[in-house]
């Protein structure tokens, strides 16, 4: 079903990504060993990701940083280790001839044990090694192995330097293919640093896959096609409305064509709907941000209520929270734009996402929620 919430898996409930998916394929099939998938949030890049790599018949292990970061609040080796393997085995459902192959090069791994889709360790296993064994294994069978990290800015915060351990597998293990997505593209560019002499994967080549937003064109042929599929009649200018609304952000014109389709909500109501969910997913997402500092907070206002230059930022953030240096506001600004909140064009700041423009016009500071003005 086109409007289902969850990120999609199959390829049928996957609309279009067509030159997406051939992209991926093609660097797999080349042996290119690091892929980025980049885009803001909605996207569909962990949609892309799914499809992507069940259709590509390799074993893989997909890992949801993000998620892992904010239930255990750190990534230990050994949680990444098992994830790592868990996911692997996984992929090879119904393969039952090379899964034991895989499980019993995993056993021989110093630490690990493997018994089903139990996964143990007798010691802190050693992340390198295990990878070395994984590109062995791949390389005697003639095989590709791809390890996937979906929102891999997080690794960055887990203490533990991932990137040097990435750079080394990208440049040593030739037969394991790194996929990592980040909606905060500039914290991901930042964690990996290809352009950064500074750190270890500094002029390496990836393959970047960027997601676009759909066209009009796609964005009414999606909703239509996905209320024909439900057998749901809805009128050429609610398309067209709502298409003016949510702006070819296909996570947002899923949410509307399930509201709409799926819980047969009025044209009115859905969009309401949409809007609430889309305020609890929003003061979610940014409330990392503003604990930190609830200045980024102003900021955000003030551009979602139209101020968009430098100046009239400041004036803004200084009216609402007291003064602020010059160079701490640039830190700050530069940071929602590595975040993906801000976009920076020559006419000034805006913020990418029409839908959390308005939430973020309409919401006020939900007191108690921040308590610093660094
Ligand atoms: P991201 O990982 O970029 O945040 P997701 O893959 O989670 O995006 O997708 C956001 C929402 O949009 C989900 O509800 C997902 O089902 C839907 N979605 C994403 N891409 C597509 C697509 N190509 N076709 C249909 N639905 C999609
Ligand atoms: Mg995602």
């Amino acid at each position: 079903m086109l409007f289902d919430l969850q990120p999609k898996r199959r390829r049928e409930d996957l609309y279009d990504r067509e030159e997406e998916l051939k992209e991926f394929s093609e660097a797999i099939e080349l042996g290119e060993t690091l892929i980025l998938l980049l885009g803001i949030r909605r996207l569909g890049k962990s949609s892309l990701l799914n499809v992507a790599l069940s259709e590509s018949g390799k074993p893989f292990s997909k890992i949801d940083v993000r998620s892992l970061y904010f239930t255990h609040g750190s990534i230990p080796q050994e949680l990444l280790a098992r994830k790592l393997i868990e996911g692997l085995l996984k992929s090879l459902k119904g393969r039952d001839k090379v899964r034991m192959e895989l499980v019993n090069v995993l056993s021989r791994v110093k630490g690990v044990k493997v018994s089903g889709i139990q996964v143990e360790f007798d010691e802190k296993p050693d992340l390198a090694g295990l990878l070395e064994r994984l590109d062995a294994w791949a390389e005697k069978t003639g095989r590709r192995v791809i390890i996937a990290f979906d929102e891999a800015q997080y690794l960055r915060l887990s203490g533990i330097r991932y990137d040097g351990l990435i750079a080394y597998a990208v440049d040593n293990l030739p037969n394991l293919t790194f996929v990592l997505t980040g909606s905060e593209v500039g914290m991901l560019h930042d964690f990996i640093g290809l352009d950064n002499p500074k750190k270890p994967l500094f002029g390496r080549y990836a393959r970047e896959i960027t997601l676009k937003r759909f066209s009009r064109e796609q964005s009414g042929d999606f909703l239509r096609r996905g209320f024909e599929e439900l057998g749901v009649k809805v009128q050429e200018e609610e398309i067209e409305r709502v298409i003016d609304n949510l702006d070819g952000i296909v996570g947002w014109l899923t949410l509307y064509g399930y509201l709409r389709g799926v819980r047969k909500l009025s044209e009115k109501e859905a969009i309401e709907e949409l809007f609430e969910r889309a305020k609890a997913l929003v003061l979610d997402e940014v409330s990392a941000l503003t604990r930190y500092s609830a200045r980024y907070w102003y900021i955000l206002k003030a551009v979602s209520l139209g101020n968009n230059s430098w100046s009239s930022i400041k004036e803004y953030v200084e009216f609402k929270a007291g003064k602020i240096n010059d160079a701490k506001l640039s830190a700050l600004l530069k940071n929602l734009v590595k975040y993906g909140y801000l976009k920076k064009s020559r006419d000034g700041y805006s913020i990418p996402d029409p839908v959390i423009k308005e939430v973020l016009k309409r919401v006020n500071l939900p007191l108690g929620k921040f308590l610093t003005l660094p």
